[in-house]
């Protein structure tokens, strides 16, 4: 199975303080407006059926559902799955959470979804290009794949290891592996080899100054992918 248990467990334990804007999801929190503009940039999601695969609590997931017609979230926490399920409770179009895998998933449900968005996940998983593979059986011809993930350079070990998890401990120490991060040449090698066509690509650049986020044309830390199904 395409899950590394331990990397699960790390996110169970983050689950009852998901939507803490301070606590340890205070970066995606942070980014989430962010990645939402990339989003909206490159698709229409106006009576779109969405897919968020290792949606979290659902930061994401509920910003998409507020835009588009069905948005289902999956992951393979639990506990995660439980925070997500609590806090859209009140939402007039809660998202529809599944504990399922990628995998499994897309041999029950392939050609469904319009766009597909798979954010800070591909790092925690044994095989990314098994996601994407995934990714491709799931949306219909033409759908739209949004992924960010962290590139691999010593700019991304500075500042997402040794500054985030050490320095300014805005995540939990552990929660990335250098040698998981993937450098976008591969991810869009990757991609293509399962029939996808790179559409478009930006950096999420930290500010040490103001200590935000903002879109850049600097890939070398975080940053997020475009990507289109072959019709
Ligand atoms: N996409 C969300 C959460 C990112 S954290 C956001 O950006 O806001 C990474 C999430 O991926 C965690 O919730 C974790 O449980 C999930 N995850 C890790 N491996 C997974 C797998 N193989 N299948 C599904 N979800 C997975």
């Amino acid at each position: 199975m395409n899950v590394d248990p331990q990397e699960i467990l790390k996110f169970d334990d983050m689950a009852s303080y998901w939507w803490d804007p301070e606590g340890p999801c205070k970066p995606l929190h942070d980014i989430n407006p962010l990645r939402l503009q990339f989003i909206q940039t490159h698709t229409h999601l106006h009576q779109k059926n969405v897919l968020d695969l290792g949606c979290g609590g659902g930061i994401l997931t509920e910003s998409l559902s507020t835009f588009s017609g069905k948005v289902t979230g999956l992951d393979q926490s639990a506990q995660v799955l439980a925070a997500a399920k609590a806090h859209a409770v009140h939402l007039p179009q809660p998202p529809t959470y599944v504990e399922r895998t990628a995998e499994d998933f897309a041999q029950e449900h392939p050609s469904t979804f319009d766009v597909i968005t798979c954010m800070e996940m591909l790092e925690h998983v044994p095989s990314p290009l098994s996601i994407l593979e995934a990714c491709h059986t799931l949306l219909k011809p033409g759908g739209d794949l949004f992924l960010s993930t962290l590139n691999r350079t010593p700019k991304s070990f500075l500042f997402a290891i040794v500054g985030a998890e050490y320095l300014l401990k805005m995540l939990p120490k552990g929660t990335h592996d250098y040698k998981h991060f993937i450098r976008p040449s591969e991810l869009s090698n990757w991609a293509q080899s399962k029939g996808f066509r790179l559409k478009s690509m930006k950096g999420i650049e930290y500010q040490l100054l103001t200590r935000t986020f903002r879109l850049s044309s600097d890939v070398s830390v975080n940053y997020l992918m475009h990507l289109q199904k072959d019709n």
